[in-house]
């Protein structure tokens, strides 16, 4: 168990997170070159967030070492986030796992064929996966979270991984490939897209979905959350997928950061969108604390996360 210390400072606003982490160079260019968009995050602790001067790609920075954003997830983000300290995931959080499942599964319809092979990538709680094989797929999930692949194993029957490597399935494998608001997540997610894109068969499609960090109706830092190390606009998206040799799918419905791709053989240009960054800079700049606090933008989405909990008590009863 961490200490109370430990666990208080994660909710403290205007301290820092306790983590050192380390400089990282863009996962997506490999630039060393930055300029910084925030320094708070949506409880306004000081979290610094830099945009990558030659791609766009925003990042944490110093960016949290592996055992730092283990540490994170196995303490502050499930009490937090999730609510999940009960026991199993929160019924809210499968509510809106179902509804956002049923609409994967509809959007991909045309490729979930029975005898397709599919894959979900960071599966969470197996609502994609059970729709999946509802189909008629043949439908496997990864989730390193615990608590939802065993859920997903015992409320779906399904089959979850706790993680893949490389050499886990065979290029060309899979028909479709899902990954659902897990790449913010990764310190590395342009290199797990090219991992994905090597499972997919060449005429398979990649349906990948980020919170869009330029999304209107938000104050700014809202968009800053400490377990979202990446953050992604569209042309960024698009960047990270055009690296592993996917393009936007004609044929299908998009909506920023939610995205089907297919394969491309066509060269990959030098990954670069000039301008982004201080674009992005500007988009992001940050409201005065002192005015974010005054404005009472802060109050409804903590009664709303307080509502679910309460919710959620009242259900488990
Ligand atoms: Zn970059």
């Amino acid at each position: 168990m961490p200490s109370p210390r430990y666990f208080l400072t994660h909710f403290m606003p205007f301290t820092g997170y306790p983590y050192t982490g380390a400089p990282a160079a863009c996962n997506l260019c490999g630039s060393d070159e930055s300029i910084v968009v925030a320094e708070t995050d949506r409880r306004l602790k000081t979290l610094r967030s830099v945009a990558c001067t030659q791609c766009g790609l925003i990042r944490t920075d110093p960016m949290p070492t592996v055992a730092e954003l283990a540490d994170y997830y196995a303490t502050a983000y499930r009490a937090d986030y999730q609510l999940a300290f009960a026991g199993g995931p929160p019924r809210h959080h499968l509510n809106r796992s179902a509804r956002e499942a049923a609409f994967r599964a509809g959007l991909l319809a045309p490729k979930l064929k029975p005898g397709a092979r599919v894959l979900d990538f960071g599966s969470g709680s197996g609502e994609f996966l059970a729709a999946a094989r509802a189909l008629g797929c043949e439908a496997i999930g990864v989730e390193p979270g615990r608590d939802y692949a065993a859920y997903a194993r015992a409320h779906h029957g399904v089959e979850v991984l706790d993680d893949a490597g490389d050499d886990r399935f065979e290029p060309g494998y899979f028909d479709v490939v899902t990954t659902h608001h897990v790449m913010e997540h990764l310190r590395d997610p342009a290199d797990v897209i090219e991992r994905l894109a090597r499972w997919l068969k060449p005429d398979g499609v990649i349906y990948a979905a980020v919170p869009n960090m330029a999304a209107t109706g938000k104050p700014p830092h809202e968009r800053f959350h400490f377990a979202h190390v990446h953050g992604f606009v569209r042309e960024t998206f698009d960047l990270t997928a055009r690296r592993a040799g996917l393009v936007p799918h004609e044929d299908y419905w998009r909506e920023d950061t939610t995205v089907v791709y297919r394969k491309t053989d066509a060269p990959v240009p030098r990954i670069a969108a000039p301008g982004l960054a201080e674009r992005l800079a500007v988009a992001l700049k940050p409201m005065p604390a002192a005015a974010y606090l005054a404005s009472g933008a802060w109050i409804w989405p903590m009664v709303r996360r307080n509502a679910k909990a309460v919710r959620d008590g009242l259900a488990k009863r």
